[in-house]
């Protein structure tokens, strides 16, 4: 997997030494077509590409980043594909996730309504020491824009939420996202976080 690079907060120099496999469940919510599946292949591939669509289903994907340390952090990332539309299905696949990444689009309002249906959700329902992170994506479309920084900054503040705002198309914020996850992680240790 790719290094975490240079962040000061993962260096673990000051921690005991013991290197540890760490597997940890993340779950994608958000509207259709805000761009979940782009950005989980951003940090997987360091790609975009808008035309690779799962049409069926959820799908899977693992990213494995080694530490300073050697502890090595599994991530599962799972990617709804589409099944956020059925509310049924949400608690099954969100059930036990150390982490949930939150997303809308900057550009549409009703992404940021329904992101904070999500987060009100996984406050009720999911893990009660989850990991989460609101993420405000398509950045690069500043011209389009109707979440305002603002909008999102005191939603998350209220609520205690990790935020930023990401475009997967140029890549901004995308790795700073994930080191920001794994930090979480990593200050959460030695919790079993699968
Ligand atoms: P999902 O349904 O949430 O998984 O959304 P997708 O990842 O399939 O993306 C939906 C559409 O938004 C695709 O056409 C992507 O090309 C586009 N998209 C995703 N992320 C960005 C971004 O950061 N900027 C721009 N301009 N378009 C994006």
């Amino acid at each position: 997997g790719r290094a975490s690079g240079g962040s000061g907060r993962l260096n673990p120099k000051n921690r005991a030494a013991g290197s540890k496999n760490l597997r940890v469940k993340l779950v994608l919510l958000g509207d259709s077509g805000v761009g979940k599946s782009c950005i989980v292949l951003r940090f997987v591939r360091g790609q975009f590409d808008p035309t690779s669509k799962v049409t069926v289903g959820a799908s899977f994907l693992s990213q494995t980043i080694v530490l300073q340390d050697s502890t090595t952090v599994k991530f599962e990332i799972w990617d709804t594909a589409g099944q956020e539309r059925y509310a049924a299905l949400a608690p099954l696949y969100y059930r036990g996730a150390a982490v949930a990444v939150v997303v809308y689009d900057i550009t549409n309002s009703d992404s940021f309504a329904k992101a904070k249906y999500w987060v009100k959700e996984l406050q009720k329902h999911g893990r009660s020491d989850i990991i989460l992170a609101l993420v405000g994506n398509k950045a690069d479309l500043q011209e389009e824009r109707k979440v305002s920084v603002q909008d999102g900054t005191e939603y998350a503040e209220k609520n205690g939420l990790f935020f930023i705002e990401t475009s997967a198309k140029t890549a901004d914020n995308i790795n700073e996202l994930f080191e920001e996850i794994l930090s979480d992680c990593y200050d959460q240790l030695p919790r079993d976080l699968a």
